[in-house]
């Protein structure tokens, strides 16, 4: 951009035209120019300050149902349901036609443009993100944005099975090093905690290689049980289900995922007990009424956790959710400054162990 300013506007004089004495004292007036401009024009003023995304998903466009979808950004009812009728058509209803929302983002129908959008939401507000979902995705963002997608491996028992993630195929995965950290892990929808002796051997070998692991904790969509979660259980929600995964791994980094809402007396009782365990705030920072948003954020702030609290989207396939997190997040009059800063960023950086070079190739 500089390199236009400076030889751009030669480009546009005629030069030939111009006696050399004045030329050499354009030529002077445009360098100092160029130097006010430079100090001016800082790196962090044409670039946003960096923010980390410790819950980006790439999935395809139809995967929450056939696209365009349309989901509250914040949603104003959480459900509304006469049980006369069939939920999955009450609930995607909801998502065709923005019936529980007043404003609403809405999601590209096609898997390229779920692509594109999301990667320019992240170019435009400098956002590096942690990105788990289907594989084959995963690598095409990857491709194209090497250093902005951070590969998560997204895990459940369903999965597990499936795609014959064992403990042995993981370790392989992760001593290549393509994947940085294990998440979503997603066992709460299949009745499980963290806690769980079948989650044991994964968890063990996160401990090992050090691998931070996120796990889902707390709110799936509404009425998840009869839309296919049928082992969901309200009861899950609460972090107190991590409290034996985490004493039994103390050397484990582990954050729970969507901050454990609503469950805020539990939480704040888990972060206290346990000082090694992050939250982050995937989805609830877009969807939830603001006030309520807001009131659990400041509960969680007020209490004393703003050092163990990392901005997420949750971002699944509407690319716009990021833009409405962060933004939600910059405009909390509660939160001071540095709060604002260390929930954006300094938070996840500490978390991930990234190196003093990582962060400055981020600015
Ligand atoms: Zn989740």
């Amino acid at each position: 951009m500089r390199t236009f300013f400076i030889y751009g506007f030669y480009d546009i004089l005629d030069l030939k035209r111009i006696k050399p004495k004045n030329l050499s004292m354009i030529k002077k007036c445009w360098f100092f120019l160029s130097l006010i401009l430079s100090v001016f024009i800082s790196p962090a003023q044409r670039r946003p300050l960096p923010v980390i995304d410790m819950h980006l998903h790439s999935l395809h466009a139809d995967e929450q149902g056939p696209p365009p979808l349309k989901i509250g950004a914040p949603m104003r009812d959480l459900g509304i349901h006469d049980p006369a009728n069939d939920y999955r058509k009450t609930f995607m209803n909801a998502l065709k036609t923005s019936a529980w929302a007043d404003k609403f983002i809405i999601s590209p129908t096609t898997d390229d443009s779920l692509r594109e959008l999301t990667l320019a939401i992240l170019r435009k507000y400098n956002v590096y993100g942690v990105t788990s979902g289907d594989p084959e995705i995963l690598r095409s963002w990857k491709k194209q944005e090497p250093r902005r997608i951070i590969n998560s491996l997204d895990w459940n028992f369903g999965l597990a099975k499936k795609n014959g993630l064992t403990v042995d195929s993981l370790e392989k995965l992760f001593t290549s090093g393509e994947f940085k950290v294990l998440g979503e892990v997603t066992i709460q929808y299949e009745g499980f905690t963290a806690s769980d002796t079948a989650f044991e051997s994964y968890l063990a070998l996160a401990e090992k290689l050090d691998i931070p692991v996120g796990i889902h904790v707390g709110c799936g969509p509404p009425g998840a049980p009869y839309i296919g979660a049928v082992n969901y259980r309200a009861r899950l929600h609460s972090p107190f289900g991590l409290e034996e995964a985490l004493l039994k791994h103390p050397k484990l980094r582990v954050y729970a995922m969507h901050a454990g809402w609503p469950m805020l007396d539990d939480m704040i009782a888990t972060m206290y007990t346990h000082p090694q365990l992050y939250v982050d705030l995937g989805v609830i920072c877009f969807i939830l009424p603001q006030k309520e948003f807001y009131y659990y954020l400041g509960r969680l702030v007020n209490a004393g956790f703003s050092k163990r609290i990392m901005f997420g989207s949750d971002n699944m396939v509407w690319p716009q959710a990021v833009a409405e997190g962060i933004e939600t997040i910059n405009k909390a009059s509660f939160l001071t400054a540095e709060q604002k800063r260390d929930i954006l960023f300094n938070n996840a950086a500490r978390f991930l162990r990234l190196t003093e070079k990582e962060i400055r190739d981020m600015h």
